[in-house]
């Protein structure tokens, strides 16, 4: 018997139910419903049915105001396949957070293709001198494999950092107000320079602070232009290339969505065209041709036939640089006054001093460091 049975057993008592059957109800209920508009719960006659896959080829979405969800197909699906949709909910998209929640909300173990196979959301460079290869480590092995063919022990990899570091990132998503844009800045760059930038940190940072781009360039504050096309390219490469899954969800859409109304502002017309280009292929086929979030991606990216090379000249390699150099910009897209070179180094010092990351919010502000700096 686990908690939530407990639960239902001592709340039968108190309404004078039979225990059984309500136990029998509260677990249909806990393991079935789907969230709903945020807040609420539903449990469907049919869509109750779907299997869950970290890989899955339908989505789940509701509709603001609307007591209705609907099922889409996330790709082509072959006559007789499965059709799954993604249970979890989670900011760490690492194979381990992913079967943490499942085990502990839906009572399974996922054996998806994605989680038997290397995570790649936590890829990091091979520390073997010269090598340029990526590690990533398998649930069911006790070591990161190598694309090149070395082994390691995770004693040997930052795993402790990264640790340390996928704590402050989350954080940054649930109490964003309580950081400064230097602190968001200087955590992405820690997260690079630590983990590499492949690393899922790396992608998820990017994506709050594109995010905070979208939404400042769409108000008209105009100098946030360089840093959104380098953290632009970042994102799509990352659900190009290192974790496709990542590609089909409304999360990635929606963002390069709004990527694209945030260039129109600036009135980049170009970058915006090959922005559009790049995502309206899968809105055609997730939304169907009328939608009206397709038609205007289409309008897009129609109306600039012209190419830019602004997504193609990409290079992991140099990712670290392009990212330093354009985001040191203040939240208003003005010069930055040297904040966010003092905020990366404290977190290094924090980071190594194994503070805890999460009282590192104050840090370039006009206060006393809590936490020893030298
Ligand atoms: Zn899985
Ligand atoms: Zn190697």
């Amino acid at each position: 018997m686990d908690r939530k049975d407990e639960e239902a057993d001592k709340l039968a008592a108190v309404g004078k139910i039979d225990a059984a059957w309500f136990r029998q109800w509260t677990r249909i209920w806990n393991l079935n419903c789907f969230r709903y508009q945020q807040v609420n719960m539903g449990l469907f006659l049919a869509g109750s049915m779907f299997n869950h896959s970290c890989e899955p080829n339908a989505l789940y979405q509701t509709f603001s105001g609307k007591p209705k969800a609907s099922f889409r197909a996330v790709r082509d699906v072959a006559l007789g396949e499965e059709l799954t949709v993604d249970y979890t909910t989670l900011s760490d998209p690492s194979a381990e957070a992913r079967q943490r929640q499942l085990e502990d909300e839906k009572l399974f173990k996922c054996g998806c293709s994605r989680c038997i196979g290397p995570d790649f959301s936590r890829s990091m460079p091979c520390p073997k001198e010269g090598c340029g290869g990526v590690v990533a480590p398998k649930l069911t092995w006790l070591t990161w494999q190598c694309s090149k063919g070395h082994s390691f022990k995770d004693s040997e990899l930052p795993v402790k950092e990264e640790r340390w570091i996928s704590a402050l990132v989350i954080d940054h998503d649930l109490r964003h107000s309580k950081y400064t844009h230097e602190h968001f800045v200087a955590t992405l760059l820690l997260a690079l320079d630590t983990l590499g930038p492949r690393h899922w940190t790396v992608k998820f940072m990017a994506s709050l602070l594109l995010e905070n781009a979208n939404i400042k360039c769409c108000r008209g504050i105009t100098g946030l232009g360089s840093s959104m096309l380098c953290l632009l390219r970042c994102y799509v490469h990352w659900a190009e290339e290192v974790v496709p899954a990542e590609y089909c969800t409304v999360e990635f859409v929606g963002t390069v969505h709004h990527s694209v109304k945030a260039l129109l502002a600036l009135k980049w017309q170009k970058e915006s065209a090959a922005l559009a280009r790049r995502c309206v292929r899968y809105y055609e086929g997730v939304w169907g041709p009328d939608d009206t979030d397709t038609v205007f991606l289409q309008m897009v990216s129609a109306k600039m036939k012209e190419a830019t090379s602004f997504l193609e000249e990409f290079s992991w390699e140099t990712l670290l640089q392009e990212i330093a150099a354009s985001c040191f910009t203040d939240h208003e897209g003005g010069r930055d006054d040297g904040r966010i070179a003092r905020a990366r180094k404290e977190l290094h010092h924090a980071l190594e001093s194994g503070c805890d990351p999460l009282s590192t919010y104050h840090m370039a502000m006009p206060l006393e460091p809590e936490c020893p700096t030298s």
